[in-house]
């Protein structure tokens, strides 16, 4: 019962359920700063992308906490220097700085273990 529930939600996509689990392979935590990874759709580029912690991530505070899940997150575009098609980025994270939330535009998120430089 509970596999067909889950397949369902594959299928659909459907975020009921309130599946929002960690994702602590798409990140490397610094401290200071977080490290994400992104590929784009257009032309394949990996690119790396370092966000302080103090600056570039914000805390959902006031008028925007209700906007998301999460207690940090941020809204960036991100170019490569392969296509120069923007991607846009809209990622949550929790308390811990662990991913369980995004969208990225014209690209995805990528696992740190499936980076490649050279790509
Ligand atoms: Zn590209």
């Amino acid at each position: 019962m509970s596999f067909l529930s889950d397949l369902l939600r594959k299928i659909t996509g459907g975020s009921s359920g309130g599946g929002l689990r960690p994702q602590s392979e798409l990140t490397t935590d610094e401290g200071q700063a977080l490290w994400i990874y992104l590929e784009c759709a257009n032309c394949g580029e990996h690119i790396k992308l370092r966000l302080r912690k103090t600056s570039e991530i914000q805390r959902r505070d006031g008028l925007e906490k209700d906007e998301g899940p999460g207690e940090f997150f941020i809204r960036k575009t991100i170019i490569g220097s392969r296509c120069y098609k923007p991607m846009e980025a809209e990622i949550e994270f929790d308390n811990r700085y662990r991913i369980i939330k995004s969208t990225v535009k014209n690209g995805k998120l990528i696992p740190r273990s499936e980076y490649n430089e050279e790509q």
